[in-house]
C-alpha cells in the first residue's frame, strides 16, 4: 500500500469536539429529534449511534420511537409536531420506513430550516441551485475528508460513480459549487473504468463490494469509497482497497473513513440548525 489513508476516525472525532464547543456558545442547547418507526435492527443500531454522540456533544436527544403498524397519517401528526416545536432544532427520519409508508411524503414535511438529514425536497432543490441550505450527512463527510487532506477540488476533474438522492447526486452537487469539473457515472454508463480512470478526484458510492479495481484508478489520484459492506471476511466498501491502495495517491479505508463522518456531519448540521442564521452558515457560492 502506497496511498496515504484519509483517517475518518480522526478527523470525526475533531468533528464533533469543534461540535461541542460550539455547542457550548449557544444559549439553549440545540436539540435533535430521531424518528425510528418500527424495528429495523441496522436502523435501531444506527439511531442508538446518533444519539450517543449527539448526547456526548451536548445535544439534547429528542428521540422518537413509533411502532411498526403506525398509519402514514398518524407518523405524519409526529413530524408536524416536531415542526412546530421551538425545543427541536433538527428531525431525522430513520429510513428504510417499513413497506406501508410513504417516505417521501413524510420526508417532505420536514421543514427546510429542521431538516439536518439534508434529504427533503426543498434541501435538495437549494444545493441543485447552489443557494445556501443544510446538506446531505454523508456528502458534506467526503468533502470534509477531502479539504482536511487539502486535496485541490477547482478545476479538478472529480468522478463520482453512483446516482442515488443519498449520496451520489448531492456529491456531485458539492464538488460543481467547488469548481470541480464534475462526471456522474451510474449503473448504465459505458466503459466505466475508462471514465474513472480520467479522474484527478474519484468518489465511489456504488453499493457494489470492490468495483473498483486497479485499472480504474489514475496514478496518484484521491480515491474515496463511500461503500460499505459486511463479508465473510470482515468489512470492505466499493474500491478492492488492497490493489488500489499501490496506485491511488490517497484513498480512504472502510472501516474508518467516510462512515464515522456521517454522524459527525449529523451533528454539524444541527447545531448550524439551531444557531439564528443556520442557512448563512453552511452556504456555498453558485
Ligand atoms: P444506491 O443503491 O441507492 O445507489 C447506488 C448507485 O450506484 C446507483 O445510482 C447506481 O446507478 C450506481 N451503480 C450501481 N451499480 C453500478 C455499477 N456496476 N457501475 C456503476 N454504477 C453503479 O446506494 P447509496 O445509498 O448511494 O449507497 C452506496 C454505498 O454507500 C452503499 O454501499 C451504502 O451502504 C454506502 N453508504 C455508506 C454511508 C456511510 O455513512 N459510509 C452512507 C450512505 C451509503
Amino acid at each position: 500500500m502506497t496511498a496515504r489513508l484519509l483517517d475518518g476516525t480522526d478527523l470525526a472525532r475533531r468533528v464533533r469536539e469543534e461540535v461541542a464547543r460550539d455547542v457550548a456558545r449557544l444559549p439553549e442547547p440545540p436539540g435533535l429529534a430521531t424518528v425510528l418507526i418500527g424495528d429495523d435492527p441496522a436502523s435501531a443500531v444506527y439511531v442508538r449511534s446518533k444519539r450517543k454522540r449527539c448526547v456526548e456533544a451536548g445535544i439534547r436527544d429528542l428521540h422518537r420511537h413509533l411502532p411498526a403498524h403506525v398509519t402514514q397519517g398518524e407518523a405524519a401528526a409526529v413530524v408536524d409536531e416536531l415542526a412546530a416545536d421551538p425545543a427541536v432544532s433538527g428531525i431525522l427520519l430513520q429510513l428504510p420506513l417499513p413497506p406501508h409508508l410513504d417516505p417521501a411524503a413524510l420526508i417532505n414535511r420536514i421543514p427546510a430550516e429542521k431538516d439536518v438529514d439534508g434529504l427533503t425536497e426543498a434541501s435538495a432543490g437549494r444545493l441543485a441551485l447552489g443557494r445556501p441550505g443544510l446538506r446531505p450527512c454523508t456528502p458534506q463527510g467526503v468533502l470534509a475528508l477531502l479539504d482536511d487532506a487539502g486535496v485541490a477540488l477547482q478545476g479538478a476533474h472529480a468522478v463520482v460513480v453512483g446516482r442515488s438522492d443519498l449520496v451520489g447526486r448531492p456529491v456531485a452537487q458539492l464538488l460543481l459549487q467547488r469548481d470541480a469539473t464534475v462526471t456522474v457515472c451510474h449503473s448504465r454508463t459505458r466503459d466505466l473504468e475508462a471514465v474513472c480512470r480520467t479522474a484527478d478526484v474519484l468518489v465511489v458510492a456504488a453499493g457494489v463490494p470492490r468495483l473498483i479495481g486497479p485499472d480504474a484508478v489514475a496514478p496518484g489520484a484521491t480515491v474515496i469509497d463511500v461503500g460499505i459492506h459486511r463479508t465473510g471476511s470482515g468489512l470492505c466498501g466499493d474500491v478492492d482497497a488492497d490493489r488500489v491502495g499501490h496506485v491511488a495517491g490517497a484513498l480512504t479505508p472502510v472501516p474508518g473513513g467516510v462512515g464515522p463522518m456521517t454522524i459527525a456531519m449529523l451533528l454539524r448540521n444541527t447545531v448550524a440548525a439551531a444557531a439564528a442564521a443556520p442557512l448563512a452558515a453552511v452556504g456555498g457560492a453558485r
